[in-house]
C-alpha cells in the first residue's frame, strides 16, 4: 500500500487572509478607560450613562432631525419597525439586499413582495412598485444598498397616494447624507446596524430612527418589554436594549471614524482609477450624496469573469464578497418572484475589500488580479 502523503500545512503567519472587511478596533486603553466606569458604577445595562451618551453623540455627529434609540442589532431594529407601525398583510420589498431584511418581514407575520432593483443604483425600482400593491399592501421596506440613497422622493409620493408607511434598511447608510440631511431622516422609520462589520460598529448594535414622535414613544417601549415604570407596561415588547460595554465601544468607535472613513474613501478611488480601463464597473455616487464608502461593489461583463477572478483571488488568500448574492426572492420560505435586473446583478456583482489597514500593496495585487 502506498504510504499515505504527509500534507503540510501552509504556515499561517505567511499567508495573510484578507477578508472583505475587517472590523476597525480602537486602541485598547481608550475601551479599558471606559470599562473603569462602568466597574465604578456597576451598572451594566438597562439604559446605563454609556447607552445614553452614544445615543445623544451620534444625534449630534450625524446632525439627526430625529432622535436615534440604541438597540441590540440592526435585526431587533427592523423588528421593532414593523411591530411599531403595526404592520400586517403584504410589504413590498428589495430582493437585493442582506438576507435580515426579508426574513424579519417574514419573522414578523408579514408576506414580502419583491420588486426588481432600478439597474444603474441597484435600489428598488420605484417605476415598479406601483403595480405590485394590492389591497393587502401596508407598507414599503427598502435598502439603502451600499449606502446609496433610494428614490427617496418617488416612494414617498407613491406611499402618500396609497396610504402606506416607508420604513428604510439604512444598515449600510451611516454617515451619508443626501441632499443635505442624514439618510437616518428619511421615511416613517429608518434602521441601522452597528454589527461588527459594518462602517461604525459596537460589536453587535443597531439603531430605530422615527419621524413621528408617537412611533418614538411605541419604540421607545417596545425595545425594553413594554416597560413604563416598574409596575407599568405601555405595549407588547421584546428585550431590544444594548449593554454599557457595546455603547462603550461606539463611544471610543466614534472617535476614529472620521479617520476610517477617510482611509476607506481613499482605498475606493485607488480602486476606481486604477480599474478604470478594466473590464468592470463602478456604480455613480448619485448627486447630492455625501457618500460613506461603506463598500466597494463592481459590476462584471459577466458571471462567468467573476467566478475566475474569484478563483484567482481565494488562491491569494483574498476573499471578496458576493454581496448580494443570490437574490431574496430564491429563499425557501418565501414566493418566487420574476425580478430580471436582480437575477442579472446579483450573478455579477462582487464586494471588493476595504478596511482601514488594508495594506495598499495588497489592493494593488487585487487590481492585478482583475486585469483580463
Ligand atoms: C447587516 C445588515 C442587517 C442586519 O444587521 P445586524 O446588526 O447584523 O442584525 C440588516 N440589513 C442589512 C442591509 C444589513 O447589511
Amino acid at each position: 500500500m502506498a504510504k499515505k502523503e504527509v500534507k503540510i500545512l501552509p504556515d499561517i503567519k505567511t499567508v495573510e487572509k484578507i477578508p472583505v472587511t475587517k472590523p476597525f478596533l480602537p486602541p485598547l486603553e481608550e475601551y479599558m478607560e471606559l470599562l473603569e466606569g462602568i466597574w465604578d458604577r456597576n451598572w451594566l445595562t438597562n439604559n446605563g450613562p454609556l447607552v445614553q451618551e452614544l445615543e445623544t453623540k451620534l444625534t449630534e455627529y450625524l446632525g439627526l432631525d430625529r432622535n436615534l434609540l440604541y438597540v441590540t442589532n440592526g435585526t431587533i431594529a427592523l423588528q421593532l419597525a414593523i411591530k411599531a407601525l403595526k404592520l400586517k398583510g403584504e410589504i413590498i420589498t428589495t430582493p437585493f439586499s442582506y438576507v435580515a431584511t426579508t426574513s424579519t418581514i417574514v419573522w414578523e407575520g408579514c408576506s414580502p413582495v419583491f420588486v426588481d432593483i432600478e439597474p444603474e443604483r441597484l435600489t428598488i425600482d420605484p417605476n415598479k412598485i406601483e403595480s405590485a400593491i394590492t389591497p393587502r399592501t401596508t407598507a414599503i421596506l427598502a435598502t439603502h444598498v451600499y449606502g446609496l440613497p433610494c428614490f427617496v422622493d418617488e416612494i414617498q409620493d407613491i406611499a402618500d397616494r396609497h396610504g402606506l408607511k416607508v420604513i428604510y434598511d439604512a444598515a449600510h447608510a451611516f454617515g451619508c447624507e443626501y441632499r443635505g440631511k442624514s439618510l437616518y431622516d428619511y421615511g416613517d422609520i429608518s434602521t441601522a446596524s452597528f454589527h461588527a462589520t459594518k462602517l461604525f460598529h459596537t460589536i453587535e448594535g443597531g439603531a430605530v430612527m422615527a419621524r413621528d414622535p408617537e412611533v418614538e414613544k411605541e419604540l421607545h417601549h417596545a425595545r425594553n418589554f413594554g416597560h413604563a415604570g416598574p409596575e407599568h407596561f405601555y405595549n407588547v415588547g421584546i428585550n431590544g436594549k444594548n449593554s454599557e460595554f457595546h455603547a462603550a465601544m461606539g463611544l471610543v468607535n466614534l472617535r476614529y471614524i472620521d479617520k476610517v472613513k477617510e482611509e476607506r474613501k481613499r482605498q475606493a478611488f485607488q480602486y476606481r482609477e486604477l480599474l478604470a480601463h478594466s473590464d468592470v464597473q463602478f456604480l455613480d455616487i448619485p448627486e447630492g450624496l455625501d457618500y460613506n464608502h461603506a463598500y466597494v461593489p463592481v459590476i462584471f461583463p459577466s458571471e462567468r469573469r467573476l467566478l475566475e477572478v474569484v478563483k484567482k483571488m481565494a488562491d491569494e488568500g483574498i476573499s471578496p464578497r458576493r454581496y448580494f448574492y443570490p437574490g431574496l426572492d430564491t429563499l425557501n420560505y418565501v414566493k418566487p418572484a420574476i425580478l430580471p435586473v436582480t437575477n442579472d446583478v446579483s450573478k455579477k456583482v462582487l464586494c471588493l475589500p476595504v478596511y482601514r489597514d488594508l495594506n495598499r500593496s495588497v489592493v494593488k495585487m487585487i487590481i492585478e488580479l482583475m486585469q483580463i
